[in-house]
């Protein structure tokens, strides 16, 4: 094919492939963060409701996003970000953050612009900056290098490096995970002060990807700091937010960015020619969870279970060797798999159909784990610049990302396959 798809990595997501991988091995798939928890009676009814109830929502709704949406958002974060918001001028839905952030880099990032991303990095980042002919520049969250990292806390930003990556004049913006998809980082005060200096230094935007904003566990150093909280920062900053990963109904792809004025209108000029306007129905409905939840105690509720959830999988992997590092936030586990032999290896391999000569490690580690232990993972390589040797094999290399986001039974079984394959 033509075109900038030929700049992207070939082949598909590393979702896609393990997602199917586990499917194909009846694997208890603990890769991709989708939630297997039951979905609580307000939830499922607000969106029958919103199908059933008023035939106009059967109809596109307002561009810019639907206004019962809009306010419960404005709503949602006023508290958050201590400001108070304009629902019809300060924030945009969109089709889940993933479209949020599509929209955002499209609107604000020209060809030959530079983006500064961390690695690892959530995949949609790099390729919606690469189709706006912009180029993604890497810096990296790092563990200490002996690999002892106990928790999230443990993975550090070195912020010369980030300095050193900047061009100034050429470099737009800055893209902050916070929680961080995979490393479960919640960035302390500090951290994020130092990166909002350098973006007023730099005249930077900064994309504060905040999906998993109401995960955040009681033994994390800090609550979640929104970065547009941050003195100054909200000018700069587009916080972007998903229902998917707030209310555990990652299937429908609701989500928004929250910025200025100016800003939002741009990315809206980007999002009216992409889907218009967004799934109505849900749109609805995802307002009704909002503002059913502002008091029924479901996000107070949903946080103490997923961090029962966290602790559960920390121990089982724990118990087979796969030490895990505790992660403060989001719904991931990564775990440093060095004591498994190496399925390239001969001698590791016995059992296996085939040799995977796969180049990277992880890979050939979470293929082997799906086919012959029955348990999913992601290999967090995915989230690293292929020419990023360090990262791929020093770092990635050694680790895979399980995901927790999955009802107890799920947990116990993949316990129980890893316990008798080791
Ligand atoms: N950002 C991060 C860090 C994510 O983990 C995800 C979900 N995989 C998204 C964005 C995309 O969210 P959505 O499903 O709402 O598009
Ligand atoms: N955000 C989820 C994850 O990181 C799923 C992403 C996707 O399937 N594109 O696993």
């Amino acid at each position: 094919s033509a075109g900038r798809v030929n700049s992207l990595d070939q082949g598909g997501t590393v979702f896609a492939e393990f997602t199917a991988l586990a499917l194909a091995h009846k694997a208890v798939n603990l890769g991709q963060g989708f939630p297997t928890l039951p979905i609580p009676e307000f939830v499922t009814k607000a969106a029958t409701d919103a199908l059933t109830q008023n035939r106009l929502l059967h109809q596109y709704t307002r561009s810019e996003g639907h206004v019962r949406l809009a306010k419960a958002l404005s709503a949602f974060y006023e508290d958050k970000l201590g400001r108070s918001l304009n629902p019809l001028t300060e924030i945009v839905t969109a089709v889940g953050a993933c479209e949020a952030i599509y929209s955002t880099i499209q609107a604000f990032i020209n060809p030959g612009d530079e983006v500064i991303l961390m690695q690892p990095f959530y995949d949609s980042y790099p390729a919606s900056v690469t189709l706006a002919g912009g180029i993604p520049v890497m810096v990296s969250l790092r563990p200490p290098s002996d690999r002892s990292s106990k928790t999230s806390d443990d993975w550090k930003l070195d912020f010369d490096e980030i300095r050193r990556a900047i061009k100034p004049g050429k470099t737009k913006m800055i893209i902050v995970n916070n929680p961080h998809n995979p490393v479960g980082k919640v960035f302390t005060r500090e951290e994020l002060e130092a990166i909002a200096q350098i973006a007023t230094e730099y005249d930077l935007l900064v994309l504060a990807d905040e999906v998993y904003e109401t995960l955040v566990y009681t033994d994390s150093v800090a609550p979640l700091i929104k970065f547009a909280s941050l003195p100054g920062m909200f000018e700069r900053t587009i916080t972007v937010g998903s229902v998917g990963k707030m209310f555990g109904v990652t299937g429908w792809k609701i989500g928004w960015a929250v910025g200025a004025p100016d800003i939002i209108r741009s990315i809206w000029m980007v999002h009216q020619y992409v889907p218009f306007s967004v799934v109505t129905p849900l749109q609805e409905a995802t307002a009704v969870c909002l503002e059913q939840a502002a008091t029924n105690g479901y996000f107070e509720r949903t946080r103490a279970e997923y961090q029962q959830l966290r602790d559960k999988l920390h121990t089982m992997l724990s118990s087979v060797g796969l030490t895990p590092t505790l992660p403060h936030g989001g719904y991931f586990i990564l775990a440093d798999t060095s004591s498994l032999p190496d399925p390239a290896d001969a001698n590791g391999n016995a059992g296996a159909e085939e040799v995977d000569t796969d180049p990277r490690r992880d890979y050939r580690i979470c293929r082997f784990l799906t086919k012959e232990a029955g348990v999913t993972a992601i290999p967090p390589s995915a989230f690293y610049d292929p020419a990023d040797k360090e990262g791929r094999d020093q770092i990635a290399g050694h680790l895979a990302r399980f995901a927790f986001c999955k009802n107890e039974e799920m947990l116990e079984q993949a316990g129980d396959k890893l316990r008798a394959y080791f």
